[in-house]
Parts: C-alpha cells; sequence; structure tokens
C-alpha cells in the first residue's frame, strides 16, 4: 500500500501535470470506487485544478469550480493498488481504469486499481470534517521537528497496552505511516515491535528514526514493491534502502544475526531480535 512517501511522490508528480488545468468532465466506470459526491460530479466540469496535495494516505485535488464559485475536493485513497497515469485525448480506459477525469487540454487523468480497494470522495471543503477518517487523521510527522513528533508519540503512547506497531499504524497517532515505515523506524530505533507502547522509553529515537527514514524515501521517490508507481510511471528506489522490510530470512544489517518475522497488529513485521530489545 502506498504510505506517506509514495503518495507524496504522487501528488509530486501530478501536480506539474493538472495545476491551472481545467477538468472537461469527471467520468466514473467503477460505481463502487465513488464513495460519496455522485451529485457533485457534473460541478467538477469547467473547474480548474488548483491544488494537488497529500494528507497522511490520500490524495487531493483542490479543484476551483466555475459554475458555483466554490471549491470542492476530489479525494483519493490508493489502497493496495491504486494509481494515477495522464495519457493523450481519445485514449481508450484500460483494464483496471476504474475513474477517467478529462482535462480540456485533451489529456485523460486514469485511476487505475487493480484490487479496487482505492477509493474517491468528492467533497465540499465545509463537509470534510463530517468525515470521521479525516476529522481524527494525526497530525503530519513532517509538519513538527523532531521534539514535537517525540512529545506526540509520549502522549500516545502513555498507559497503552497495545503493541507499539499497532499504535504507529494507527492514521489517528500520526498521518500516513504503514507497514513498510512502522517497520523500518522501530529496528532504526532499536524497539521491538511487539513492545507494549506504554514500556516504550526509546520514543526521541523513533521520533528521529520516522522522521529521517521518510525524508529519504521521499528523496528517492518511494519504494516500489509490488506495482507502486508515481503519476510518470516511474519506480521509487528506496526499496533498495530497506533494512527489515520483506528481508525475512537475510541477515541483519547491523549485527549480522538472521532476521526474524512474526504477525504484529494483525500484519507481517520482520525484525532483528538482537538489535530490537
Ligand atoms: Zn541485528
Amino acid at each position: 500500500m502506498p504510505e506517506l512517501p509514495e503518495v507524496e511522490t504522487i501528488a509530486r508528480t501530478l501536480l506539474p501535470q493538472v495545476q491551472d488545468h481545467c477538468i472537461r468532465a469527471v467520468s466514473v466506470l467503477c460505481p463502487r470506487v465513488l464513495q460519496t459526491g455522485a451529485s457533485l460530479l457534473p460541478q467538477l466540469a469547467g473547474g480548474r485544478v488548483a491544488r494537488v496535495f497529500r494528507r497522511g494516505k490520500l490524495l487531493l485535488f483542490s479543484v476551483d469550480c466555475a459554475q458555483n464559485n466554490g471549491t470542492l475536493f476530489l479525494v483519493f485513497h490508493l489502497k493496495m493498488t491504486g494509481r494515477f497515469f495522464m495519457h493523450p485525448a481519445d485514449s481508450p480506459g484500460l483494464k483496471h481504469t476504474r475513474m477517467i477525469i478529462d482535462m480540456t487540454d485533451g489529456g485523460r487523468l486514469f485511476f487505475d486499481d487493480a484490487r479496487t480497494f482505492g477509493f474517491c470522495r468528492v467533497m465540499r471543503p465545509e463537509d470534510m470534517d463530517n468525515w470521521p477518517y479525516w476529522a481524527t487523521l494525526g497530525p503530519e510527522p513532517l509538519d513538527m521537528d523532531a521534539g514535537q513528533l517525540a512529545a506526540r508519540l509520549t502522549a500516545v503512547f502513555r498507559g497503552r497496552n497495545t503493541a507499539v506497531k499497532a499504535v504507529l499504524l494507527d492514521q489517528k497517532t500520526v498521518a500516513g505511516i504503514g507497514n513498510i515505515y512502522a517497520d523500518e523506524s522501530l529496528f532504526q530505533a532499536s524497539i521491538p515491535p511487539d513492545a507494549r507502547a506504554g514500556d516504550v522509553s526509546k520514543i526521541s529515537e523513533l521520533a528521529e528514526a520516522l522522521q529521517s527514514i521518510l525524508r529519504k524515501s521521499i528523496a528517492e521517490c518511494g519504494s516500489s514493491i509490488r506495482d507502486y508507481r508515481d503519476a510518470l510511471g516511474n519506480a521509487g528506489a528506496f526499496q533498495n534502502s530497506f533494512a527489515v522490510y520483506g528481508r525475512k530470512g537475510q541477515l541483519c544489517l547491523r549485527c549480522g544475526a538472521p532476521l526474524q518475522n512474526a504477525r504484529v497488529a494483525g500484519r507481517g513485521t520482520t525484525f532483528c531480535g538482537r538489535c530490537q530489545k
């Protein structure tokens, strides 16, 4: 699943392709992909894409609509396999194309999703806070300094019996962390993934690890495992820097012991039993 660095990369590669361009029409090829806002779709025609940005794992288009002088958000969650690619005029939808945003300049932006777990919501900005997922989304881990992030984690972890990895994956803690960046940051901070969150003492190390790993991954355009691509079709490179994720049975880069694998928070988790304690 694309996490913070991958969605950030998609937003950055999409922005120059659509910013200040106008939408001619939005077509929904797979109705269940559109979670809400079908009645707002016609208002997007003639609207100008002002911004494409990320919040947590969500990708948002902010569209200034000509028809009512208001703004509408097209909000996408890419889940497992969602991706965007701009095609030339008259290109037919592909096997996994779920939505098409036709631009007035002729470009056709496809939202493709093989597994169809991804979704789109068309929403007025003033309705966003009525959406529980949005309203409870934790702060952005890169919008604060390491000390502020450590304070946030300290406050959320306090007294919690849950595994620290589960708390990191909870989007209410901080936004945008998934399996890859949870495993990598817990390894870098030498914290066992199944430690009780309330018992974790290396919170400053964890905050610094999270920030440095997320920044490094963004600089390398994210991690390409399975079929993640940015909005230009390019793969990221951060998968080449994984210390633990996907390396079960291989040797720990720090101590040389074989890396272990367990289910933590219902997810496959790779860690070093010797370094992470
Ligand atoms: Zn080790």
